[in-house]
């Protein structure tokens, strides 16, 4: 590799069978060059937005932690395997049990909440947007990571992958303070803002079974058939978003913002892709969001907003007035009154979706715009 070129590895890997996992996955290590560290503690931040079965494709499969897992261990490490859920599900071992995650606890592998040790507010002069990000200890403190993100699309970023995956290291608060915005560009600094704190020493990508449509709940799990490893977290976002045929990646506002702060390659000849050509990786058909936002250009999707985006709309019939949707709400827009339905308060609602992502039973849906409707596109909740 010449000095200049960020390495990233890709193994074909067609399913979660243990041993072709540990096989591809050893492959995709090696094709990227990793360096793991000896005799310390390795931390894993895995994906684990919700309680949801892995077949889903909401979270990082367990076949791929266990096989990074193998690994670490080999080199003499212990593992942590950690991340914080999506903003209500406190109940740790629902979560565990669901995403396969803490049925990997042994001797050498710890599993749990990455936030269980607390969080520390960080402040740098280099962000953008946040004044501070209040970040999990456990995170800052690691002596090595290992960030294990599943390839998804997502209403908001587009992707969700390696830089997206580091948002979970970050707390409820300085979560919601990222999602208050109405600008998909101010979203992307904001993420970019809490992954520069501390980037992880490498990455590798659960794209097995990614996420298609409107990730990273909702969406359909797409069988692709990779698994992505490398040490440069744009570099690996690159081949992932090739995967999904997203083209020029620099026109996702995420990596563009993150390619902007210097942290990665700003053109794909900086990158050597090894254990495939590029042409080997896109998805013929692969879906995208329904959000029609990627079509119109940076400068204009603060304007286009509120045309073309997708919006909460509550089915009654559905609710069962729990009051989750008003606690999740960045900018609180949302008023549930015990024992009422709740009220949207639209001029104030910036659709970020986090209700619709977070709602128990599928109540808080989206409504389709009239260009989004034009367009032919439909949303259909997966769970
Ligand atoms: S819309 Fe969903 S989250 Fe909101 S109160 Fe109803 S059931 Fe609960
Ligand atoms: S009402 Fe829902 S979509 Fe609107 S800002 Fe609140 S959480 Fe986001």
């Amino acid at each position: 590799m010449s000095a200049e070129k960020y390495l990233v590895g890709a193994a074909r890997c067609e399913s979660y069978d243990p041993r072709e996992v540990e096989l591809a996955l050893s492959l995709a290590l090696r094709k990227a060059g990793a360096r793991l560290p000896e005799g310390g503690e390795v931390l894993i931040k895995t994906n684990m937005l919700a309680p949801s079965a892995p077949d889903k494709a909401v979270t990082t499969h367990p076949e791929i932690l266990r096989a990074i897992s193998r690994e670490t261990i080999k080199k003499g490490n212990s593992v942590h395997i950690a991340d914080n859920p999506g903003y209500i599900f406190s109940d740790k071992n629902n979560l565990l049990n669901a995403t396969g995650v803490g049925a990997l606890a042994s001797d050498s592998i710890k599993t749990g909440i990455l936030s269980d040790l607390g969080v520390r507010g960080i402040r740098r002069d280099s962000f953008r947007v946040l004044e501070e990000a209040r970040i999990s200890s456990r995170y800052l403190d690691a002596a090595f990571v290992i960030n294990a993100a599943k390839l998804k699309t997502h209403v908001e970023t587009e992707v969700s992958c390696c830089i997206k995956n580091i948002f979970g290291t970050a707390d409820t608060a300085t979560r919601k303070k990222c999602h208050s915005s109405r600008s998909q560009s101010v979203l992307a600094e904001a993420i970019t803002d809490l992954f520069i704190i501390r980037p992880p020493e490498f990455n590798v990508v659960d794209a097995v079974l990614a996420m298609e449509g409107d990730g990273p709940s909702y969406g359909k799990p797409r069988k692709t058939g990779w698994i992505l490893a490398g040490a440069n977290a744009l570099a690996v976002d690159w081949a992932a978003s090739t995967i999904m045929c997203y083209g020029n990646p620099l026109k996702i506002p995420l990596m563009k913002a993150a390619a902007s702060r210097g942290i990665g390659p700003k053109d794909k000849s900086q990158i050597e892709l090894a254990g495939a050509a590029w042409e080997d990786l896109p998805s013929v058909g692969f879906k995208k969001s329904t959000s029609l936002l990627r079509l119109f250009p940076t400068f204009l999707r603060g304007w286009a907003h509120s045309f073309v985006t997708l919006r909460p709309e509550l089915k009654t019939e559905e609710c069962i007035r729990c009051g989750i949707c008003g606690r999740v709400c960045p900018v609180d827009a949302i008023k549930c009154p015990p024992g009422e339905y709740p009220a949207i308060n639209r001029p104030s609602c910036v659709k970020c979706l986090c209700c619709h992502e977070m709602c128990p039973t599928g109540a808080m849906a989206v409504g389709r715009n009239l260009l989004a409707s034009l367009a032919g596109r439909q949303h259909r909740p997966s769970r």
